[in-house]
């Protein structure tokens, strides 16, 4: 069942590319309108599925995720290794970032002029230093978790349900009756998961279609270069970087990850969201032999804090804006650009574009004026798609190196093949 869906997925995708492209050549036409009000609706329809389980999912998965760990094994080593390996691949997808930026030079030889109309026109949000970026934190996670779970903010959601599941741990089975609820509530999830999971070829078809059909590919053009180096850089973590940290330190086959991890990755591609994502990464990566405690422990937090895709996109985008201004930056400042890409990676939320909002930070850390996003606001949603894919496939990836880690008889990963 999951090995057709698995190519179902593919084939919906592929089949939604060939008809956004069909209705690109008559956008005027009705029959585009319809077909594009009846492609919002199916992917509407499917994304918000997938965000109302995301809550319960988040809240419970990591409940019994943090309870769990202790039962199965080194709880403080699990927690090591998973943070450790989070700031290991944003380090080196930082490292990358800034590397291609420096050989292949975007924005060089580009006039910012050319883009003054655009900054002048674009309403910059509130500064955001970094002191504002800690109080802002500070203010929006520790809140009351009700609130937190109507609004959909997953990072209070998270730090709650960490809270919450170490209690458990420490209750040492006084709060057994607690951790069996959750532990049904999480089960009950996930197989509302599979079941929403029926329609995902139908709801990937939709978003890929509706994306190629809408997204003006004429703008990439003055930008080419720059969308051509991140996107470049970007799959190279994906497909030599990360697939051979995993091959190390997981002992997984990067084809056997790719031919597991396919749905989600497809999943993260057209909805351009990890959060909205989580359910099917998730699953992918119990399917590739990871125990549910270790998925549900660690593929939630990676949602949340764990950005490859994103962390490298603004430092590339940072040295890209100061190329175009005509400023050569600093080891220092590159540093600092490093630096502030990382927390903004780790501040941001696994939502469409959210990057381009933390990416002020970045830009302001080193004086860049935060009206540049404006430039790159135009093909942000392009970009994001493949950004996604890597943030979502470090997640998953990192549940196998943390169950290889943490020592486990009766696992099913296999050695690479
Ligand atoms: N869309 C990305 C994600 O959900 C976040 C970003 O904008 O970089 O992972």
């Amino acid at each position: 069942m999951l090995k057709s869906l698995n190519t179902q997925i593919l084939v919906a995708a592929v089949l939604g590319i060939a008809f956004g492209w069909l209705l690109s050549l008559s956008p005027q036409s009705d029959w585009s309108g319809n077909s594009l009000y009846v492609l919002s609706l199916l992917s509407s329809f499917f994304i918000g599925l997938l965000k109302m389980l995301l809550i319960p999912l988040i809240f419970s998965s990591i409940v019994v995720g943090v309870a769990n760990l202790q039962a199965v094994g080194n709880f403080g080593k699990a927690w090591k290794i998973t943070l450790l390996c989070f700031f290991t691949t944003t380090t080196c997808a930082l490292l990358l970032g800034l590397l291609c930026a420096h050989v292949f030079q975007p924005g060089v030889g580009l006039d910012i002029s050319l883009f003054k109309d655009a900054m002048d026109a674009h309403h910059t949000p509130d500064t955001l230093s970094p002191s504002a970026f800690f109080t802002n934190f500070l203010q929006n996670t520790l809140i009351n978790p009700f609130k937190a779970m109507a609004e959909n903010n997953v990072l209070a959601v998270v730090i709650f349900a960490l809270l919450l599941g170490a209690i458990i741990v420490s209750g040492r089975g006084k709060f057994q009756q607690v951790h069996d609820l959750f532990q049904q509530v999480f089960d009950m999830m996930m197989q509302l998961v599979k079941w929403v999971m029926v329609i995902a070829p139908l709801g990937i078809f939709a978003l890929m279609a509706k994306l190629i059909a809408t997204e003006d590919f004429a703008v990439l053009g003055s930008l080419a270069k720059f969308a051509a180096v991140v996107t470049g850089t970007t799959i190279f973590h994906g497909v030599v970087v990360l697939p051979l940290l995993l091959w190390i330190f997981g002992r997984v086959s990067p084809l056997r990850f790719f031919r597991v991890a396919r749905p989600a990755l497809i999943t993260a591609f057209a909805t351009s969201s990890s959060s909205a994502t989580m359910p099917l990464s998730m699953q992918c990566a119990q399917n590739l032999g990871v125990r549910p405690q270790i998925v549900g422990f660690v593929v939630p937090l990676g949602a949340q804090l764990n950005m490859d895709g994103t962390a490298l996109y603004e430092a590339a985008a940072a040295l890209f804006i100061a190329n175009l201004m005509g400023l050569e930056l600093s080891i220092t400042q590159q540093f600092i650009v490093c630096l502030t890409a990382m927390l903004a990676s780790l501040g941001a939320p696994g939502i469409p574009s959210a990057g381009m909002v933390t990416m002020i930070m970045v830009l302001q850390s080193v004086g860049l004026p935060a009206e540049a996003i404006a430039i790159l606001l135009p093909i942000d949603r392009i970009l994001d798609t493949v950004r996604t894919v890597v943030n979502v496939q470090g997640d998953i990836m990192i549940s196998a190196v943390v169950q290889h880690h943490i020592g486990d008889d009766d696992s099913s990963l296999q050695a690479p093949t």
